[in-house]
């Protein structure tokens, strides 16, 4: 986490030089406080108000550098919550597809949103007082130690014994914390649920049921805070209440010192004062320390998913398609004793036009995410150009081999950010991937035309749109190798072949593709026809 104190190292020095002004400043006032009451009993008015005078300096100077001190540790704050936040975002989106699909995304969203601002807020105020106020209590310490080293060894005493009740409350937070961030990711994937199903729970009138999982999940997030609020105010009681006990041994004898005459009433009061300062520096410490150490976990979780690498991809040569993409007894599943696929061979050479037929469920999906680099754990090989997948940079092949499935992500934008994505494009480029996909044939229909909106996950348009706009998006970018998964199936059947049937004509396009219509006519113009069957890739004849 350092490098973060580094990174904004000016807010860093801002808070600990006012910070620590206003600490070294506090005690200072004890010291005149002192002066004062001892000018005051030998009846001396001109010292008296020269005292005053430095007394109100120094009143304002703390009141500045506390001010400001304030200031630059909530700002720097919201800048550690901003870099963890952006860090985070960049961390998830960088895990390859098998980890992201470890969690749900709504626990990724709980975790920039949330636990970013929560760890940002732990790692700012709390860390600058225990550096503040420790410097306060040593310099402390060194002030009582010139009056009275007996005294201030008492004070050292007691000042510890107030720390070690409340140092007992870090392993019970720790745990609190780590449920409460499982819980609150719990919530919130009810609740991302809840609102991507709204239209099932309407349509099935299924909303008590689904209320009640989250109520359920709201309440476990409630328990965990009541559980924490407790645990927090035991830990301040146990602090304001230890640090009690010390002042009253502390004054005890500091009390008895001064009726017997050892030291000043001056010097009493000054000492009552710098022990207030130093047992609250010390109380600060035991209720901070624990709630710090209890981020450990925490720490480490943010840090894996900002830092991990991934491991699974590290090839870096750069894929082509010139000649043929190879699988050899290509073998794959997804858990432990379920194969999916066995011993797969299959060619696909440049240009070449194959479609793959099969029953639902018998991995033609598994093979093209095999394909296009989706999952490392397979055995066998496959090679494009010869070179094993392994050994290619993952993510050029995502550029080179473009992947539309049935169901298709679009952003809530309009239709030509989804289709260039922020890129720019020739009015040429730009015409003829909106021919050769058909939004042409919908775009007059669409409010706005082209600037029209998508709506989120592209609610305003239908399937088949929604398809032709993934189309457009492949075709405008040059695509040379283009996989199908179904990617036409929700266009009516005269447009889709109209449209597959132009991806056939071209000639520099590598295509495969995954479908259901053996029946019109269409399967006959494929170079080659491709049945999967249990797992096994059969070559079939279609006139
Ligand atoms: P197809 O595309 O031929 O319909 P899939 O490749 O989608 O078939 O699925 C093949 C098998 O793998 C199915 O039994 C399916 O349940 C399983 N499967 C698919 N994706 C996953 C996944 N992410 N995790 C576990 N099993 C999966």
């Amino acid at each position: 986490m350092l490098r973060y104190y580094k990174k904004h190292i000016w807010w860093v020095l801002a808070a600990l030089i006012f910070g620590i002004a206003t600490q070294l400043l506090t005690p200072f006032s004890a010291i005149m406080e002192q002066r004062m009451i001892d000018l005051v009993i030998s009846g001396d008015m001109g010292g008296f108000r020269g005292a005053l005078w430095v007394a109100g300096a120094v009143v304002l100077a703390v009141a500045l550098s506390y001010f400001f001190s304030g200031v630059a540790r909530k700002c720097f704050e919201a800048k550690l919550a901003e870099s963890l936040r952006g860090d985070l975002y960049d961390g998830i989106m960088r895990r390859s597809v098998v980890r992201f699909e470890e969690k749900d995304t709504a626990e990724y969203m709980s975790y920039v949103n949330s636990n970013a601002a929560s760890l940002a807020g732990n790692l700012s105020t709390p860390v600058f007082y225990l550096i503040c106020y420790g410097i306060s209590a040593l310099a402390v310490l060194g002030i009582m130690l010139y009056y009275s080293p007996l005294l201030a060894c008492v004070s050292v005493l007691c000042g510890l014994l107030s720390m070690v009740l409340p140092l007992c409350f870090n392993k019970k937070l720790q745990e609190l914390l780590m449920t409460r961030i499982a819980k609150n990711a719990a919530m919130s994937v009810e609740l991302k649920e809840a609102l991507n199903g709204h239209g099932v729970i309407s349509a099935f009138g299924v909303l008590p049921k689904l209320r009640g999982r989250f109520g359920k999940a709201n309440a476990e997030v409630s328990e965990v805070d009541q559980r924490m609020g407790v645990t927090l105010s035991e830990l301040e009681n146990v602090g304001q209440i230890m640090d009690r006990v010390a002042w009253f041994v502390n004054f005890l004898i500091a009390g008895t010192m001064a009726v017997r005459g050892d030291i000043s009433v001056g010097t009493l009061v000054m000492f009552t004062s710098l022990f207030g300062y130093f047992s609250s520096s010390l109380t600060l410490y035991a209720q901070m320390l624990p709630l710090l150490l209890s981020q450990k976990k925490n720490i480490q979780m943010v840090l894996d998913m900002i830092d991990r690498e991934e491991t699974e991809f590290t090839g870096r040569e750069v894929p082509g398609l010139e000649d043929k993409v190879e699988v050899r007894d290509l073998s794959f599943r997804y858990a432990e004793d379920v194969p999916v696929l066995e011993h797969l061979d299959m060619t696909l050479h440049k240009n070449e036009k194959l479609a793959l037929i099969g029953p639902s469920g018998c991995g033609k999906s598994t093979l093209i995410k095999l394909l296009s680099g989706n999952y490392a754990g397979y055995t066998g090989a496959i090679r494009y150009d010869g070179t094993e997948l392994h050994e290619l940079d993952n993510g050029k092949l995502r550029s080179l081999v473009t992947v539309i499935h049935q169901s298709t992500f679009l952003f809530n934008d309009t239709l030509r950010f989804n289709i260039c994505l922020g890129e720019e494009f020739s009015e040429e480029e730009l015409g003829r991937a909106l021919r050769l996909s058909g939004v042409d044939r919908f775009l007059p229909g669409i409010a706005g035309g082209l600037d029209g909106s998508c709506g989120e996950n592209g609610a305003h348009l239908s399937g088949g749109q929604r398809q032709r706009i993934a189309l457009a998006r492949a075709l405008i970018r040059g695509v040379r190798v283009l996989i199908l998964d179904e990617g036409v199936s929700a266009i009516d059947v005269a447009a889709a072949n109209e449209i597959e049937g132009e991806l056939l004509e071209m000639e520099d396009l590598t295509l495969l593709t995954i479908t259901h219509r053996i029946q019109d006519g269409l399967i006959g113009r494929y170079d080659r026809v491709m049945v999967m069957e249990n797992g096994k890739l059969l070559e079939r004849q279609f006139s």
